[in-house]
């Protein structure tokens, strides 16, 4: 009879080169035994420290296109402290943990995530706010973000009403939408590096460009953010964020699961009417289809693998290409691919 642990085992050995932890990538038992120890290692810190630690979870609940395969662990740190803890831990037993924020710009691959998984929203929750300037976990909502913003009377933020990130991953993001960006916002992160020392960037130095940030470059987990708005009227503030929610109602496919934009704007156009333009609207991959509510959206119309949405992504992008000369860039991010 084969056990599951030799299945593991093969899976490990053979199948994926293992990208999430260092040396892993040869196939033999000794490497194979040292990396499950270093799991195990994490998973009892983790215990011990009262961290929920879930194995072999499917990522499909925690990734707003509702695909992906098992993470061997997941990992929810509520505190920093512990995520300090475990971050040394990881690096100790040569994993490189992925980090997730609420899933909503990810792609996970069928086969799932080998290692460890650091999922930071809902936890590190905090929220608070002086003199206009709002301060808050990385694992805090955008909406709820959002909300908190308005009960103060404050400005800014309307725009990201309506993204269904978290605080750390708009950062990571640059997260932006009608003419607003976290750019705009954003004063200070706080972050752990890898190896779990506290650190921070600001300004200049958070490099915020389109959909990217320093954190796309540095493998920084980002663990708070400062933010400065502006004193507003808040019947104001609610009118808009009102509208903006019914203009994402109206034009987005919000009834499928999706990630938002599957590919970054081009320079002087628009993903979406190009898409269109190609005839692609409506165009689908087993469960993946190009929405035909907005064909900039890639959705799940609800048995899409990723293993789909990936082929319909390469197709977009080969045939936009070809027709058009503009070559799209994927947007959310892809994950043990
Ligand atoms: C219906 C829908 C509408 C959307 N609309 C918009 C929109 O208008 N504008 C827009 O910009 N986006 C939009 N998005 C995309 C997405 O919501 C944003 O990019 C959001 O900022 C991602 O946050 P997240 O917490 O879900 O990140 P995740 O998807 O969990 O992660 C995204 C990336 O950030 C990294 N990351 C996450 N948290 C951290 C952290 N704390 N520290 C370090 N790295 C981290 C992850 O490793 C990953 O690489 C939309 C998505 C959906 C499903």
């Amino acid at each position: 009879m084969l056990l599951y642990t030799d299945v593991k085992k093969a899976i490990y050995q053979n199948v994926f080169a293992f990208p999430f932890c260092c040396g892993f990538g040869e196939a033999n038992s000794e490497r194979y035994e040292i990396c499950m120890n270093g799991l195990e290692t994490v998973c009892r810190l983790a215990q011990s420290l009262e961290c929920p630690v879930q194995r072999d979870m499917p990522m499909a609940a925690y990734t707003s296109f509702r695909t992906g395969g098992p993470a061997d662990v997941l990992l929810e740190p509520r505190k920093e402290e512990q995520l300090a803890l475990l971050l040394r831990c990881c690096h100790e037993q040569g994993i490189q943990p992925v980090v997730l924020g609420n899933g909503s710009n990810v792609l996970v691959a069928d086969a799932g995530l080998r290692g460890v998984v650091l999922r930071l929203a809902p936890g590190l929750d905090f929220l608070g706010e002086q003199g206009g300037v709002i301060t808050c976990g990385a694992g805090v909502s955008l909406n709820r973000l959002c909300r908190f913003a308005l009960e103060k009377g404050l400005t800014g933020l309307e725009f990201a009403f309506g993204i269904p990130g978290s605080a750390g991953g708009a950062a990571f993001m640059n997260a932006g939408a009608y003419g607003g960006e976290m750019k705009d916002v954003l004063v200070e992160c706080t972050h752990l590096t890898q190896v779990g020392m506290p650190g921070s960037l600001r300004g200049e130095g958070l490099a915020l460009g389109y959909r990217r940030s320093a954190y796309r470059e540095n493998g920084c987990l980002i663990t708070s953010l400062t933010l400065r708005l502006a004193r507003g009227n808040p019947d104001a503030i609610r009118g808009k964020m009102e509208e903006l929610i019914g203009r994402r109602k109206a034009k987005q496919p919000l009834e499928f699961p999706s990630a938002g934009s599957t590919f970054k704007r081009p320079e002087g156009y628009f993903a979406g009417a190009l898409i269109e333009e190609c005839g692609l609207k409506g165009r689908a991959v087993g469960g993946a289809q190009v929405s035909e509510k907005h064909a900039g959206f890639v959705i799940n119309r609800g048995n899409a693998t990723s293993a789909d949405i990936l082929a319909l992504i390469r197709l977009v992008q080969d045939t936009v290409y070809q027709e058009k000369g503009v070559r799209l860039e994927p947007e959310v991010r892809l994950l043990g691919f």
